[in-house]
């Protein structure tokens, strides 16, 4: 099927053809037409399914068509986002999207850890705001945005958004959107929480859902080590170099400890970072970017990053620390193996946690065949 059946704007057409997106993936292809007609959708998909791309071209789209252009602090695209590095990465694919059209169309990512002030100017004439509840509240009171003419809704990762302890700045902001709205709502996954919230939100929505690419997990090849905790740094070094990994994610279960094991790679002499939520912004937007750009071979993190972070073609996760939960481990390795390629994620697992582990395995319905470290020399 080709993008030309969704009658968009030549111009935008355009754009994705120069992206090299040759035809829709399975949630643009089902959510692109429905967003046009100004339904509300529940769409359940992971990030790596395009999903960012099925609800920005038919709201450019819209943008476009509309007959009279406002420059004002009037915000009508709000796109709601748990973490700043997914607000920078969706406005990423909005400025994609939307270069060279007839008609400018302004979209920015607002987020705390920043300053407010260059926010605050550069809001004038927004036509599509991408924000952090925190960040998108201060600049409310601040008088720095208006939020009665938002006209789209988006609520991205919002299973995500609804256990992080955002409940009350979200209710706060519905508080100031008008009744009267389109709204979208992506998670990765259906939860209860999301029940609800979805039957506060959305009106007669229509149910997307893609099939779940991870759980399938074909394109991920899993495999673990038994190892002793201390143990696990020469392991990570012998197989960050016997495998010559020029890209690898390294996840730990704290920020300390990713500190600490990013400390001794770059001791050793391989190029790593840490990155977490006590780094300053500065400090993850550039570990991030020389990470994504192949500068830094290796970089360590929490599960800040594990959800919603696309990172194209990433050949190896590697779980240092194992997560609490199935579900953060599902996210993890999704990292990998995105977009059509094959991925490798390595798990590290000390004896006491054998059988958190295999209930991890079974919950995503695999198999591994685990290898015994003690009898490897490195
Ligand atoms: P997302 O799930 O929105 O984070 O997108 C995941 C990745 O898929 C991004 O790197 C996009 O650039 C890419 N992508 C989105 N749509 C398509 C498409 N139709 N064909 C190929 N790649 C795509």
């Amino acid at each position: 099927m080709p993008f030309s059946i969704f009658k968009l704007h030549p111009s935008i057409l355009a754009n994705v053809e120069a992206l090299g997106y040759k035809e829709p993936t399975p949630i643009q292809a089902q959510a692109i037409s429905v967003v046009a007609k100004g339904r509300d959708v529940l769409g359940i998909a992971k990030t790596g399914s395009g999903k960012t791309a099925s609800f920005v071209l038919p709201i450019l789209n819209q943008i476009l068509k509309a007959s009279t252009v406002e420059r004002d602090r009037k915000v009508k695209v709000l796109i709601l986002v748990p973490t700043r590095e997914l607000a920078v990465q969706i406005e990423g694919v909005c400025k994609q999207l939307s270069s060279n059209l007839p008609r400018t169309i302004k979209s920015m990512a607002v987020y705390g850890g920043v300053s407010i002030n260059p926010q605050m100017k550069a809001l004038y004439g927004v036509d599509i705001l991408i924000a952090t509840p925190g960040r998108l509240l201060e600049l409310k009171r601040s008088n720095a945005i208006e939020l009665w003419k938002v006209e789209t809704l988006v609520l991205d990762e919002a299973d995500k958004m609804l256990n992080m302890g955002f409940k009350e700045e979200m209710e706060e902001i519905f508080g100031f959107l008008p009744d009267q709205r389109q709204n979208l709502l992506f998670s990765a996954t259906l939860s209860d929480k999301l029940d609800g919230i979805q039957r506060v939100l959305l009106q007669d929505p229509v149910l997307i859902k893609v099939e779940d690419k991870i759980e399938d997990a074909s394109l991920i090849n899993l495999s673990g080590y038994f190892v002793a905790s201390d143990r696990k740094g020469p392991l990570l070094r012998y197989l960050i170099r016997s495998q010559n990994m020029k890209q690898v994610l390294v996840f730990t279960s704290s920020g300390f400890s990713a500190d600490k094991v990013a400390d001794k790679l770059y001791k050793n002499g391989i190029e790593a970072k840490s990155i977490h939520g006590k780094k300053s912004q500065f400090a993850r937007e550039k570990a991030l970017s020389d990470f994504k750009s192949g500068v830094l071979n290796v970089l360590v993190s929490t599960d800040l990053i594990s959800r919603g972070i696309d990172i194209n073609e990433l050949p190896f996760v590697i779980n240092y620390e194992l997560p609490r939960s199935p579900k953060d481990f599902v996210h993890r390795v999704g990292r990998t193996g995105r977009a059509e390629s094959e991925g490798q994620a390595i798990t590290f697992v000390t004896r006491d946690e054998t059988h958190h582990f295999k209930v991890i395995l079974k919950k995503m319905k695999r198999y591994i065949d685990m290898v015994d470290s003690d009898t490897m020399k490195f």
